[in-house]
């Protein structure tokens, strides 16, 4: 704002005029006339600019304390409107959209990269650092290419790809069903296009003719089997004990689908949990107390629908027939329940006697109900000493180890190899966080341990030099700790409603009674209650609502 003076038949009159944008001007009008003499012009001018911001800073407060308390309602979207969400959100993008997209590819934008990288951190919290008999790993991408003969991932990873004579949908039948397969679209007639190895191939050498076929590995869990010996050879082992590793796999898909759920380059949360194929009845551990839809073969067999059940009475019915396999199935719900995640949404599965691999005794899948159908999302399989022993054969190695108690040489069983794609979990996270308020705006109530941004912070004022100040300092510390971003524009409604279409579980505003007397409202995204709080130990009642240690009215206190 500033003072102007006008002359009028020879006499000076003073305005006080603002200037504002309006569109792509700058438009100028007088906000008060000032009287005649300069002094008391800027007197008069002084007082007015004092009164409007008062006026400004009740008009905010009015709006900070009118936002309704409103309820959240449960919104289905389709997969396309989630791949449409993330884009425009910034999680995820198609590789190479600049060109058109590459099928089975996938960018992880700003924000997408956080949650990826937040569901990892937690995986390897809940799995590895937290537990004592499971250790880590982080192999190469390109193996050595015997590692997979050893597999029998070049001999046996081969599949048929056909094509629809009617619709040309593209898909991959095993070899055994060819000669029945009919197009999973619309039951067409299918066309044979020819074996493919679903693995991709690159050259080690540059100089042609000296260098070496090699392979991207199609799963994390070989270079696991392929360093057993070096990890026995480093570490204090004793069965039971597991080996965790998360890490990118390649597979040349025929038909990519479903967003990111099945791509041709994804990453694997992987472990293989070995134990002396002796005590397969033993268990130490309890197994977990979850209640969830169980889908056995006997039911799909009998065309019955699957029942919720505690895990504990399924193993006791012996419909889930090993303690570790139930120990596992309720680990891993646990891992999304203990986030929050809603398991109305899981069921569990068991494999029919014709769906298991060779060389297993039971195999459950963890299945999750996708707006594109139930889709296995894990497998609880055991492998027996299948790997171990072909490496051993190939290779001329031993990897056996001595069992001080036992006093005797034992080639591991692996009981189970819980793996999840950090895509299909992500996808799980989103679909069941995703929900409107009555306004019919975006909340994404996904669980704060994994929020992108954990707090979003807010001067009430943009232009209030103190209050600005306090929030650049507040922003700059939590800054060291959380993921947190600054946003001045726009109201705060509309800055809530920008944090809450993305995840965000805390907004902080710094008004003038924060200078005054070092306080600040916190917000809580999933009711939008507000609490005013001092600004002392904000970074640990913060870090204690995150970690769920704390609920969001216990903050006061
Ligand atoms: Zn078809």
């Amino acid at each position: 704002m500033y003072i102007v003076k006008q002359k009028v038949y020879g006499k000076d009159y003073y305005y006080l005029r603002k200037s504002f944008r309006e569109g792509n001007k700058v438009i100028s009008k007088s906000i008060a006339y000032l009287g005649k003499d300069l002094e008391d012009a800027e007197e008069k001018a002084k007082e007015i600019q004092e009164k409007m911001k008062v006026d400004e800073i009740k008009k905010a407060k009015n709006k900070l304390s009118k936002v309704e308390n409103f309820e959240l309602i449960k919104k289905d979207i389709s997969v396309e409107e989630m791949a449409n969400f993330c884009k425009r959100k910034g999680f995820i993008f198609n590789s190479g959209d600049l060109y058109g997209g590459l099928a089975g590819f996938w960018d992880f934008g700003p924000l997408g990269v956080e949650l990826k990288n937040n569901i990892k951190n937690y995986w390897w919290n809940f799995h590895v650092q937290s537990r004592e008999d499971i250790f880590g790993l982080d192999g190469s991408i390109i193996t050595h290419p015997r590692v997979w003969e050893a597999s029998g991932h070049v001999e046996n990873f081969v599949d048929v790809a056909v094509m629809c004579k009617k619709c040309k949908n593209k898909f991959k039948v095993d070899e055994s069903e060819l000669k029945n397969a009919v197009c999973d679209k619309c039951g067409g007639e299918v066309e044979n296009k020819g074996k493919f190895v679903p693995m991709f191939t690159t050259n080690v050498g540059p100089i042609e003719g000296d260098s070496i076929k090699a392979y991207l590995r199609p799963e994390t869990a070989q270079l696991i089997f392929a360093n057993f010996k070096n990890i026995l050879d480093t570490t204090r082992l004793k069965l039971p004990f597991g080996v965790a590793q998360i890490g990118k796999s390649f597979r040349n898909e025929i038909a990519p689908r479903n967003f990111i759920f099945r791509n041709r380059e994804f990453e694997q949360m992987e472990i293989e949990y070995f134990i002396d194929g002796e005590d397969k009845e033993a268990c130490p551990y309890e197994i977990p107390d979850v209640e969830v839809l169980v889908y056995s073969s006997g039911m799909q067999l009998k065309n019955k629908s699957p029942e919720k059940m505690n895990l504990k009475v399924a193993l006791e019915k012996k419909i889930i027939q090993l303690p570790w396999h139930a120990y596992w199935l309720g680990t891993e719900l646990n891992w999304f329940f203990n986030l929050g995640v809603n398991l109305e949404k899981f069921r569990i599965r068991q494999h029919l006697p014709d769906e298991k691999s060779h060389y297993s005794t039971d195999t459950w899948d963890i299945e999750y109900n996708f707006p594109f159908g139930w889709k296995e999302l894990q497998g609880i399989a055991d492998r027996g000493t299948y790997d171990l022993s072909q490496h051993e054969k190939v290779s001329k190695k031993e990897l056996r180890f001595f069992d001080e108690i036992k006093k005797k040489k034992i080639l591991p069983t692996v009981i189970s190899e819980p793996s999840l794609g950090v895509e299909r979990a992500l996808l799980v996270f989103l679909f069941d966080s995703f929900y409107e308020n009555k306004k019919g705006e975006t909340i994404l109530k996904l669980p704060p341990k994994i929020s992108p941004i954990k707090v979003a912070i807010f001067p009430l004022i943009k232009k209030d030099e103190a209050i600005v100040s306090l929030s650049r300092e507040i922003y700059s510390e939590l800054k060291k700790y959380f993921n947190v971003v600054y946003d001045d524009s726009g109201s705060i409604g509309r800055r809530y409603a920008r944090q809450d279409e993305v995840g965000t579980p805390l907004c902080i505003t710094i008004d003038e009674e924060s200078v005054k007397n070092n306080s600040l409202t916190l917000r809580n995204r999933d009711t939008t209650q507000q609490i005013r709080i001092p600004l002392e130990n904000l970074k640990s009642l913060i870090s204690s609502f995150l970690d769920g240690e704390k609920g969001f009215l216990d903050l006061k206190n």
